[in-house]
């Protein structure tokens, strides 16, 4: 298996390095990943380009490319010009930090993942929760234990299989793991959960700087007391391993049968 590894805190990032130490005894690893620390780019992409790449030694620990871009950009390169194969997975991680609830939605390392899955490979964003200590290493033994699992018995069974040949229509399977912040006792299991779509409760601080001019500090938080249970935030709050299927098709379902239903451009809109 030829793993595809990214994620957008950058090439230097630790999370990055233990994912790496774990997957290599599932497959061939790929580093791809941005120069530079990349969270909450979302799905952003450098067009116009240029987007300047270097292959870089990580101390004695790994080679890979160093992409002065955001973290879709790496995906997009890896699949196109860059590396000589196809990966058969793509993994994003470890962040440094939890990627739940409406963060995915800010979030560069499940962008990465989301991109490789837009095109055809199989692919699992991997965040760790903060927490007083930041064990990576141990983070990223659990995820690949989650990573294997999910290889060998793919979500979607067959439907997962690539037709080869028709791989440009393939979507690949998407999800995001989230481990809890690592304490004695946790993670107390895994759980398969939705995403959360509670909102940050945002606060901005506000300081002076000294040339007089105001800027802001953005601080958000989950309120705890309004968690929805069954929910990717709920279960990493209690301690658990969360994993989230995903998908990137935006299309509100209900709303779309009603519009059809109620024949909404038939009546009484006029578009000519
Ligand atoms: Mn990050």
């Amino acid at each position: 298996m030829r793993i595809l590894l990214t994620n957008d805190d950058g090439i230097l990032a630790p999370g990055l390095a233990a994912m790496r130490r774990q997957l290599v005894t599932l497959g061939e690893v790929d580093v791809v990943a941005p120069a530079t620390p990349q969270s909450a780019a979302a799905h952003a992409i450098t067009v116009p380009g240029p987007i300047a790449v270097r292959h870089v030694r990580v101390g004695e620990a790994f080679e890979g490319y160093a992409v002065d871009g955001r973290p879709a950009d790496c995906v997009k390169l890896a699949l196109g010009p860059l590396l000589p194969h196809r990966p058969d997975l793509v993994v994003s991680g470890i962040n440094d930090g939890a990627n739940v609830a409406i963060n995915v939605l800010y979030s560069g390392t499940v962008a990465a993942a989301a991109e490789g899955a837009l095109f055809g490979v199989d692919a699992v964003a991997v965040s760790l929760e903060r927490g007083e200590s930041m064990d990576f290493d141990r983070a990223a033994q659990i995820a690949r234990h989650v990573i294997e699992r999910l290889v060998t018995a793919p979500p979607g069974g067959d439907a997962a299989t690539p037709a080869r040949g028709k791989l440009s229509r393939r979507r690949g399977w998407l999800v995001n793991l989230n481990i809890p912040a690592l304490r004695p006792g946790v993670p107390r299991g895994l759980r398969v959960v939705r995403q959360s779509t509670q909102p940050m409760q945002d606060t901005y601080s506000r300081h002076e700087a000294p040339d007089g001019r105001s800027y802001f500090w953005l601080e958000g938080a989950f309120d705890e007391s309004a968690y929805e249970s069954a929910t990717d935030l709920h279960a990493l709050c209690e301690g658990y391993v969360a994993l989230t299927p995903l998908h990137f098709d935006l299309t509100n379902e209900r709303l779309l049968e009603q519009m059809n239903a109620a024949q909404f451009l038939k009546s009484d809109v006029s578009i000519a």
